[in-house]
């Protein structure tokens, strides 16, 4: 045998399938050799399960979306359930929407307190191809039944809504949607498959940006969708064609960020919790927003609602877990002084994403909504002068200590 083939396929499968890794390997193979032609046949047309080509799916990926799943689906008990894996929270979004059936003509119906890009989505890409978009803010039940008259056929909210957390009856949004024959998508990334399992609420698709809290290390980007059964050969096309695979490092990466996700995001939820009730008696700062405060909005819903006790309700005020995001408002500050003060901070990276183990702080104006109008940010409460903490590992004393700093800068 001439070199150049030996290269190629020296050591190949020279480890022995009986030594299991504790760890999955990256399997970083584009291409599958199936047992015999027939196997491949097989898997082709569905019948089998196995791997063919990396594009359709790969073992790593295969780990991580078993893993998502077993959170997802934790304590309900219910119907079958598929989990995804894809190239980013957007690619994931997409697949869902594409899956959820809908098609030229029907309308879909989204929360007006969305993510910038969820909206730029429909509106910009799939509004032209024929869908009709419409928005609705979905804390108002009246404005949502009005809305749903439309009768859509898919209904998309946030299990905690950019930047002001606000928190919808998921239940009550899932019946609303089904009594009109739409479908719901939960975008359930600010609330983790800790405090939160859409599907189990009656959502028809859970969607994450795992770039967040589930890989939550700041090193990759990834997305999932966990949907009934039902809806497997739909997001497993969709991924297929669209091609928004997730690729076997970054599977891995996230496969492990999983591991420490309950660990994490409790912690982060205890962290955010402290510093919003400590800010709250700040001076310098105006405005907390956060769904642990009892003076949230939301604060009732939110504490029926999450559960780190799948199939149970908190029940005390220790117990319960409100998420790792809070949001403030520097009182009067126009945006020079808000670029003052986030310059000054020195633990709280500036960076746009959440739910890392490094503390990050945005500013929506310039980053998550910059692309929505002043007059549509004044009526959604978004400021000039808000901010957004996603609260780390840090402790919450030196956090503290950080914005106090900065704060004085501005004094
Ligand atoms: N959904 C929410 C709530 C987000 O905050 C983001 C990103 O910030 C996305 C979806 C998109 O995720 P990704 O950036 O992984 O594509």
């Amino acid at each position: 045998m001439d070199l150049t083939t030996l290269a190629v396929h020296a050591g190949e499968g020279a480890v022995p399938p009986s030594e299991r890794p504790v760890s999955t390997p990256i399997y970083a193979s584009s291409t599958f050799v199936p047992a015999s032609a027939g196997a491949l046949d097989q898997i082709a047309a569905g019948a089998a399960p196995g791997y063919m080509y990396g594009r359709y799916a790969q073992p790593t990926a295969t780990a991580l979306e078993a893993a998502v799943l077993a959170l997802e689906t934790a304590g309900a008990g219910g119907a079958p359930a598929v989990c995804l894996s894809f190239a980013s929270g957007m690619a994931a979004l997409h697949a869902a929407i594409l899956a959820s059936g809908v098609s030229r003509g029907d309308v879909v119906l989204c929360a007006e307190e969305i993510y910038g890009a969820t909206l730029a989505l429909l509106r910009d890409l799939l509004a032209p191809l024929g869908l009709q978009l419409a928005t609705a803010p979905v804390m108002d039940a009246a404005a949502l039944a009005a809305a749903l008259q439309r009768r859509p056929r898919l209904l998309i909210a946030e299990a905690i809504s950019n930047p002001l957390l606000r928190v919808p009856d998921l239940s009550a949004l899932a019946q609303a949607a089904h009594a009109v024959g739409a479908k719901l998508l939960v975008d359930a990334t600010f609330a983790t498959p800790l405090l939160c399992r859409p599907l189990s609420q009656g959502a028809d698709f859970s969607v994450h940006s795992a770039t967040k809290y589930i890989a939550g290390h700041g090193d990759t980007v990834a997305g999932v969708v966990t949907a009934a059964a039902a809806e497997a050969a739909g997001l497993a096309a969709a991924r297929k064609l669209a091609g928004g695979v997730l690729a076997p490092f970054e599977a891995w990466l996230t496969l492990r960020g999983v591991k420490t996700l309950p660990l994490r995001v409790r912690r982060q939820c205890e962290s955010a919790a402290e510093i919003a009730a400590e800010l709250a008696h700040w001076p310098e700062i105006e405005a907390v927003h956060y769904p642990g405060l009892a003076s949230h909005p939301d604060h009732a819903v939110a504490r029926r609602q999450f559960s780190a006790q799948p199939g149970a309700q908190n029940t005390a005020q220790d117990c319960a877990l409100y998420g790792g995001v809070l949001a403030f408002a520097l009182p009067g500050a126009g945006r020079d002084q808000v670029f003052a003060f986030l310059d000054r901070l020195q633990l709280c990276l500036h960076a746009t994403s959440l739910g890392d183990v490094q503390s990050l702080i945005s500013y929506p104006v310039i980053s998550s909504h910059r692309e929505v109008s002043p007059r549509q940010r004044q009526r959604l409460g978004i400021g000039e002068n808000l901010l957004r903490l996603s609260v780390g590992l840090e402790a919450p004393a030196d956090l503290l200590a950080d914005l106090r700093q900065a704060l004085a800068a501005l004094a």
